[in-house]
Formats: structure tokens, C-alpha cells, sequence
């Protein structure tokens, strides 16, 4: 590793510090996945193996309950860990105990199935993989283990219950542009980062036919030599939630910028009911966030008037995010858009620059707008104000975007900027 370097941290766990300085964008590690695991819609819809999406996948003929998209995922997942599980999977599955976990137990379940048949398994490279996860910290939690699909008599009950110990506090979510498909281990990663509110790093997953999954760590600013690199363990926009989450599944508190500015202003008042005043509180955001324009990283020092304060309720930002989506694609479309300029000033505010929601929110916006030009009848001035302010959210929306870079699946938000850029150039 080249670009970060593990040093120890005050609270005795280590942290992972820029080894040299990081532009924005630069790949800061790549990280392989020890074991993943499809989310249940997902299967069938993706390779079991590297998770690409393609129609026509082959199916496991033993227990026809995988799907792979070549021959090489096929022999690279029963290599790894299928030939073990394959003959018993649909007993385990149908079996009372695991019919009885709830959804996200299951794909733990899952998880530690392919992991205990996959490390049984492996030969002596085995070491490697082991050592890091029993390097990991366990959660605060001590859940029972669940029932697996797989037993062997070199791997002992108490081993299995130690790696599961792991599970809650140090697995990944994979996603495509936002959109969680899978659930991970990447221990390499969880070795490495600590979780700020405020990360100047964030993961992303690459995908390719016949190749397994990898996570990316990049930079989502510039980051200087020594300075600590983070993630986010979850969507900071939890604000009212997320400390508890803290405790409750990692076992730490969050000392972040913003963390400690929501503990300085106390609990946050509902917002208003009342559908008038309600719009108000959205006025005055904008008309502040104009004023005197703040991000994540600025809202320590913000002198935020106290009225303002109902906007962090999350039950806000959950009523506006949903008056936005449920305009923006079939309208009306001006109250899309004005929903939408509430959300983006709430992003900015909560979230750090460059932060992958921003942007993908901002395409929104721009798509929004473009929709709104071409299904209402606009004059020929409205018409020209509002593609300009589409190409301005879509400008935003690249820089954004494209810092983080290709992910996911092939047909992500930077081919829908190059066709919306397109169509805004015809005359
Ligand atoms: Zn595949
Ligand atoms: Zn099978
Ligand atoms: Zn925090």
C-alpha cells in the first residue's frame, strides 16, 4: 500500500493516514472481497460469482439456486466454496431455523456459509485471509451465531461464532450508484478505515464479467500527507439516529465535526405541520444557504439562526426527499423541482463536498428539469432560463460524479450525463 499507512489512533484501535498527499479522484486502495453474497431480488439477475447483470445466466444444476454468467464464475465459486454447500443448500434454506431469521440474518447466514466452506477449503494461503479477519473487532453486540449451511469437523463452533462476532461492525454493503445489490467482506477495508460523518473517502465496487467483485477506496477531496482517511458506516443524513447506531452495532461515538455540532445545539424541534409554514422553513433555507453558502465541513462554524433548526429533523429530509421522488419522473414538475432545491440545499448542508449523493441528486434535478421542458408548453425566454439551469445542475453533477469515477453496473449516471448533454445541444 502505497497511499496509506496504518498508524495507531488515540482510542487504542489503529487508523489509516495518507501516506503522501491524495488529489481528488486518486484510487487511494483496492480492496478484494473474501466472500459476498447477493441480496434475494438479486438472484438470478446477477452472477452469483462477479455480480455483473446479464440476461441469460446458467444455473446451478445441483441445486439450482446459483447463477453464473460464464463457465469461469461457474468454477471460480465452486472452487472457492459452492462444492461444499451445493447438495445441502435448499435442505438449509427450507429448514425452519433459517426460515426463521429475519432478512438481514439470512444474508448473514449466507455470508458465513460461503466463508466457513470457503476457509475450510482453501489450503494453507488460508493464513492470510484468516489472520485478517480475526484482526478485526468484534461488534458490542453478541448475537447468537445462526445456523449455517455448512459444518466441518477442522473447523470448531467457537471459531465460527468468533468470525461472526465480526460480522455486524466490519461487513460492506455493495452497491451500484447507490443502489445496495449484495452484502460483503473486505477485510483489507475494514482493517484499514475508521468512520467520520464527514469522509473524505468513499467506496465504490467494480465490477467485470468472470472477475470477482473489488471495493475501491477514492478520494473524495484533496487529502494532505498524515491526515487520517475515513468512510461512512452508514447514510449521515441519519442524524438523529446515527449516534445510537454508533453505540448499538460498532460500539464507538462519533466525535465528528458534525457530530459535535448537533450535540452543541441539542435536540432538533419537529418541523411544523401546517403546509404554509412548512414552505417557509424551506424559504428560509434557501435564502441562507444563498446568503452565506455552507457545506458538511462549514457547519461547525455556521451561525445558524435557531428557526432553522426544524430542517434537520430527519422527518423532514425523509418528507421532502419523498415529494421530490414521487414528482420528479410524471410531475408536476414544479413541485419536483422545488422540493428538489430544498433536498440539494439539506445535501449540502449535511453531507461532505464532492459526497456521491450530491451528485446523483443534482442529475436528478437536471433530469427533472429537462423533463419539465419537454411536457410543458414554456415560451421561448422560460424555455431558455430553464435548460440553463439544467445544464448547470448537470455541469455540477459531472464534476461530482466524476471524481469518484466508473462503478457499478455499466449503465450509471455518467452515460445518462453524456446523453442529457447531448439532447441539450440540439437546437
Ligand atoms: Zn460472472
Ligand atoms: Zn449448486
Ligand atoms: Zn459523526
Amino acid at each position: 500500500m502505497i497511499n496509506v499507512r496504518l498508524e495507531p489512533h488515540t482510542s487504542g484501535r489503529s487508523q489509516a493516514v495518507a501516506a503522501k498527499r491524495l488529489a481528488a479522484g486518486s484510487l487511494i486502495v483496492s480492496c478484494d472481497a473474501l466472500t459476498t453474497v447477493l441480496l434475494p431480488q438479486e438472484k438470478g439477475q446477477r452472477c452469483d460469482a462477479c455480480h455483473t447483470k446479464s440476461p441469460g445466466l446458467q444455473k446451478c444444476s445441483g441445486c439450482a439456486a446459483y447463477f453464473y454468467c460464464s463457465t469461469k464464475c461457474q468454477n471460480i465459486q465452486w472452487q472457492a466454496h459452492h462444492k461444499r454447500i451445493c447438495k445441502r443448500f435448499n435442505k438449509y434454506t427450507s429448514s425452519l431455523g433459517f426460515q426463521a431469521l429475519a432478512p438481514h440474518e439470512k444474508l448473514d447466514a449466507l455470508l458465513l456459509s460461503h466463508l466457513v466452506a470457503q476457509l475450510d477449503g482453501a489450503d494453507s494461503a488460508v493464513n492470510d485471509p484468516l489472520n485478517s479477519i480475526l484482526s478485526l473487532l468484534p461488534g458490542p453486540s453478541n448475537l447468537p451465531t445462526p445456523q449455517i449451511a455448512y459444518s466441518s469437523p477442522r473447523i470448531t463452533v467457537s471459531e465460527v461464532k468468533d468470525w461472526y462476532a465480526k460480522f455486524g461492525n466490519n461487513n460492506f454493503v455493495i452497491h451500484s450508484h447507490l443502489t445496495t445489490f449484495g452484502h460483503g467482506i473486505f477485510p483489507l477495508a475494514s482493517r484499514l478505515f475508521n468512520h467520520s460523518c464527514l469522509p473524505n473517502a468513499a467506496a465504490k465496487y467494480i465490477l467485470s464479467p468472470s472477475s470477482l467483485p473489488k471495493m475501491e477506496v477514492v478520494a473524495l477531496r484533496d487529502i494532505s500527507p498524515e491526515e487520517e482517511i475515513c468512510l461512512t458506516y452508514l447514510d449521515p443524513a441519519l442524524l438523529q439516529t446515527r449516534q445510537q447506531i454508533f453505540q448499538l452495532t460498532y460500539g464507538f461515538e462519533c466525535r465528528c465535526t458534525s457530530c459535535l455540532f448537533f450535540e452543541k445545539v441539542g435536540p432538533i424541534p419537529g418541523p411544523p405541520t401546517d403546509p404554509g409554514q412548512r414552505d417557509g422553513l424551506s424559504v428560509q433555507l434557501l435564502q441562507f444557504m444563498k446568503d452565506t453558502p455552507h457545506d458538511g465541513m462549514s457547519l461547525g462554524s455556521a451561525t445558524f439562526p435557531s428557526n432553522l433548526l426544524p430542517i434537520f429533523h430527519e422527518s423532514y429530509i425523509t418528507d421532502v426527499a419523498e415529494i421530490f421522488r414521487n414528482a420528479s419522473h410524471d410531475g408536476p414538475y414544479a413541485v419536483a423541482l422545488s422540493s428538489g432545491k430544498t433536498l440539494l440545499a439539506l445535501y449540502r448542508l449535511i453531507y461532505p463536498p464532492n459526497y456521491p449523493q450530491i451528485g446523483m441528486h443534482l442529475l436528478e434535478l437536471a433530469k427533472t428539469s429537462w423533463n419539465r421542458i419537454v411536457s410543458e408548453n414554456m415560451d421561448a425566454s422560460a424555455e431558455r432560463v430553464m435548460k440553463a439551469e439544467c445544464r448547470m445542475y448537470l455541469n455540477e453533477a459531472k464534476g461530482i460524479l466524476q471524481i469518484l469515477g466508473p462503478e457499478g453496473n455499466e449503465d450509471g449516471p455518467l452515460v445518462e450525463i453524456k446523453v442529457l448533454e447531448s439532447v441539450l445541444e440540439e437546437p
